[in-house]
């Protein structure tokens, strides 16, 4: 950054440095150049005055002094009819040189000409005399091209000093710009004593000041469910594995009937799917959290997915007495099919967990009106209006001891959620308690 302001600065100070140059060397120029043609007005002042009373040898006598001057005389039908530097008869007519015309025309008229190489330019003045004829006064003058030249060596210096001291003013400058940036205290931008002169940078350290709250306040948040999801992961491994080890001991002190130790085996080995279960969805999670799953997206077939997670579900639901059905169309979606299956899979096992006996299940596949869309509807105990936001929460069971019994770990809803994000889409929840609940996971922006 101090680099840039650097150069900017030097940027401007030389372009402003030449351009000062130029405007300085035309304006006296200009200057010299109105003097030299007020000095020609005089001097042909003078001439024809001295002509009025010498007649044209008084021109001879000037010319003589002052050689810088050319003087002519030209009639008034143009012909030359004395030069103070050529041969007259020479000469060509002048009747359509442009100071002589306006001389002519107006009593008096001047012009300017640069030579054929441009190093030179010749002024003119010319004025009517009272018989008619016109005199003309010239000078030859050196251009502004071969005054800037003649000057080059100076100018150069000049620069070149002006250039050497904006470079240090620039390097000052540009150091003091920067200086309040680079004393910013980024992770406390409040403590701003050595700030204080700067008004302009306050609408920034506000900000920052802001934004690290705000971070403050988010990795405060992540931290504490970091906290809540490790003690409720080892609180729920806990419960399995205490009642493991106490039915193990049983066995072990010699407490249970030989007749009964299957029923506890039993036991043991419920507990120890639950562990599983809970295990596997917890790895689910944190692979969904951290977003580094090994899946590529490929075209799927909504209803067809939707199809093999109710095959897959067909015995648990016939134990509970629940009826599958699937309804919609065909629509090809382009998505991760694991992580969609584990949606739909949570979504219909919950619907025929908290379902009711002779109670239904039904998926739907549509377009609706931004995208794809998978209803999961079901006909089972409904969730009530306040816990219906909390549901997707991590752990958070509307009834804990129903969501256990129905072998369920609380994570289910958490890794849709997850998932359908991950997806893309999400999922949203209408219920009525008693009548039953419909899960929709919707895409947005994709038909
Ligand atoms: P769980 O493993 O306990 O089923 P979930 O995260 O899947 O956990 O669901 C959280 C809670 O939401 C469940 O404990 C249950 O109380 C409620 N719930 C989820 N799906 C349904 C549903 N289809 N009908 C009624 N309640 C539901």
């Amino acid at each position: 950054m101090t680099r840039k302001i650097f150069q900017s600065i030097i940027g401007v100070a030389v372009a402003v440095l030449l351009g000062s140059v130029l405007i300085v060397m035309g304006v006296l120029y200009s200057y010299f150049e109105e003097e030299s043609m007020d000095q020609l007005r005089n001097e042909a002042a003078y001439a024809a005055s001295g002509i009025e009373t010498m007649g044209v040898e008084y021109l001879d006598g000037i010319s003589k002094q002052d050689d810088s001057v050319r003087i002519t005389l030209v009639a008034a039908d143009g012909s030359v009819t004395y030069d103070s530097l050529m041969d007259e008869r020479s000469m060509e007519n002048h009747r359509e040189r442009e100071e002589i015309k306006a001389a002519v025309e107006k009593g008096e008229g001047s012009s300017a000409r640069y030579s054929d190489t441009i190093d030179e330019k010749t002024i003119n003045y010319a004025l009517r005399l009272p018989d008619g004829s016109v005199l003309r006064v010239s000078r030859t003058q050196v251009s502004i091209w071969v005054l800037f030249q003649s000057m080059s060596q100076m100018i150069a210096i000049i620069l070149a000093g002006a250039i050497i001291l904006s470079c240090l003013i620039a390097y000052r400058l540009s150091r003091r710009i920067v200086r309040p940036l680079n004393e910013i205290d980024f992770e406390h931008p409040e403590n701003t004593e050595n700030l204080a002169d700067y008004e302009e940078i306050r609408p920034l350290l506000n900000k920052l000041h802001l934004q690290n709250k705000m971070l403050q306040n988010e990795m405060d948040e992540r931290e504490k469910m970091r906290r809540e999801f490790t003690a409720n992961v080892s609180h729920e491994l806990k419960t399995p594995l205490t009642s493991i080890s106490g039915f193990a001991e049983i066995i072990q002190d010699g407490f249970v009937k030989q007749e009964d130790i299957k029923k506890f085996a039993g036991k043991i080995f419920d507990e120890a799917q639950r562990l599983i279960v809970l295990v596997g969805d917890v790895i689910k999670i944190s692979q969904l959290d951290e977003g580094c799953l090994p899946y590529e997206e490929e075209e799927v077939d909504l209803f067809q997915a939707a199809g093999e997670i109710l095959q897959r579900l067909h015995d648990p639901a016939q134990e509970r007495g629940v009826s599958l059905h699937l309804e919609g169309d065909h629509i090809i979606h382009q998505t991760v099919k694991p992580i969609l299956e584990e949606i739909l899979y949570n979504l219909c096992e919950n619907g025929i967990k908290y379902n009711r006996e002779g109670g239904s299940v039904t998926v739907t596949v549509r377009r609706g009106e931004d995208g794809a869309e998978i209803s999961v509807k079901d006909t089972g105990i409904g969730i009530p209006k306040p816990q219906q936001e909390r549901i997707f929460e991590r752990f958070y069971r509307v009834d804990k001891s129903h969501s256990k019994e129905v072998g369920g770990t609380g994570l289910g809803l958490s890794i849709v959620k997850h998932g359908a994000a991950y997806l893309g889409a999400g999922v949203s929840v209408h219920s009525e308690p008693g009548q039953g609940s419909e899960f929709i996971l919707a895409w947005r922006g994709k038909k």
